[in-house]
């Protein structure tokens, strides 16, 4: 038996190593958003519901089993599932049932490594003398999230937290999943590709067209043959994960924990629109510094000084990290809105944008819509582009004939 201790992250928040057994659980809520509409509402049990207008945040099982799914436009849900009960979110309502939820957690382990909002993983090595087995905490888990949160729960347990994360999401709704050290193959190899982290529906395409629709086809093609298909980074990936193995990188030394960038503007007056082509210029930089150093960022800060030198600030923390330039830019421009008044009475005189909150990706890739080739598409070329051309070759229209702005030092984080 082995116990491992988490290491000590940059963040503060503990880091949960592979280990030789199946102490790592991936506890995680059903459809989060809609699970609380249903417990709040009886009327909604058991029937289809789906929560947001314009966009699917989440949609219960009932929905789910028409097809519906998040995020997806509201429309193309109604038509797949015209009896849905649509309701608008309650956030706050989902930040408690989130905080009753991590409190179970936190009485079930002190080692928790949260996710996101709904997801969780725990480590349970070590508490078996006190609390007895894994997969009995687990069953003791899913019971008191039940009973003091009233929201059903998967969990997953593994030696991994890849497995177990496959393996909560193969349990739901409302399972529990183990899977032992010695059948982590037999587990892994009958599902589908798209469960692996990092297939999303391009490369899932791209691997059906070449008849690899299990992860044990994936697994006894070999790195090479993958290797043609795919390209060499999401290759390796792959094939590691097929057999098994997760990538991640366990943590070492600290890295910084934001990144920021500034634009003086002088002391004349700027039209909005030209301020918010800085701002486009700024965020287009620092997302690729993000993605070069393979970091996501979870808070955006809006700095601002203004003609008489006093400063300001204005800053959102985003549910889940991104390194996604639109998700950056649509963030900034919402605090730079709320800043307008203020800028307008006093003048801009320097604009800076800074990202905090900073995880390294492969720590949180596993709750993101992964998909290289899909989500990001616009990103990663843009960001090929200027690696090759240099950083002026591709630039915003709005940007054109003002730069991307001269550096200045910046201002403390
Ligand atoms: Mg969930």
């Amino acid at each position: 038996m082995s116990e491992t201790t988490p290491a000590p992250t940059r963040s503060g928040r503990p880091r949960i190593e592979a280990r030789a057994e199946a102490s790592i659980l991936h506890a995680d809520l059903d459809s989060f958003y809609a699970s609380v509409e249903q417990r709040d509402d009886p009327r909604l049990r058991g029937r289809p519901v789906i929560v947001g207008g314009g966009v699917v945040l989440a949609a219960s099982y009932e929905a789910k089993a028409l097809g519906v799914r998040t995020p997806m436009n509201g429309g193309a849900a109604l038509r797949l599932c015209p009896h849905a009960i649509v309701v608008q979110p309650r956030m706050s309502a989902y930040a408690e049932a989130s905080k009753a939820v991590f409190e179970v957690f936190r009485n079930t382990t002190p080692i928790v490594e949260g996710i996101s909002i709904d997801e969780a993983f725990l480590d349970v090595s070590g508490l078996r003398r006190i609390a007895g087995e894994p997969i009995d905490i687990a069953h003791r888990l899913r019971a008191e999230v039940l009973e003091q949160v009233g929201l059903p729960i998967s969990v997953g347990i593994a030696r991994t937290k890849f497995l177990a994360k496959v393996a909560s999401a193969v349990s739901k709704p409302d399972g529990l999943r183990l899977v032992p050290p010695d059948g982590e193959l037999d587990f892994l190899h009958p599902l589908p590709v798209e469960r692996l982290w990092g297939v999303g529906e391009v490369t899932a395409r791209t691997l059906h067209d070449h008849g690899i629709t299990r992860v044990g086809h994936l697994a006894e093609l070999g790195e090479p043959v993958l290797r043609s298909i795919l390209g060499p980074g999401a290759a390796r990936h792959l094939f590691a994960l097929s057999w098994a193995r997760d990538p991640r990188r366990v943590e070492t030394g600290r890295r910084r924990r934001s990144i920021g960038a500034q634009r003086a503007l002088g002391r004349h007056l700027r039209p909005p629109d030209e301020i918010e082509a800085y701002l486009h210029g700024l965020t287009d930089r620092l997302g690729r510094r993000l993605r070069a150093a393979d970091r996501v960022c979870r808070t955006v800060v809006l700095r601002m000084r203004f003609d008489d030198f006093t400063r300001a600030t204005r800053s959102h923390t985003l549910p889940e990290a991104t390194d996604h330039t639109e998700t950056i830019l649509r963030t900034a421009r919402t605090l730079l809105a709320t800043a307008t008044p203020m800028i307008q009475e006093r003048g801009l005189t320097l604009i800076g944008l800074a990202l905090t909150n900073l995880e390294d990706a492969d720590a949180v890739q596993l709750t993101l819509p992964f998909d290289p080739h899909a989500t990001n598409t616009l990103d990663s070329t843009l960001d090929n582009l200027r690696q090759r051309f240099g950083s002026t070759a591709v630039t915003r229209a709005a940007l054109i004939n003002r730069g991307e702005g001269i550096s200045v030092p910046l201002l403390p984080d």
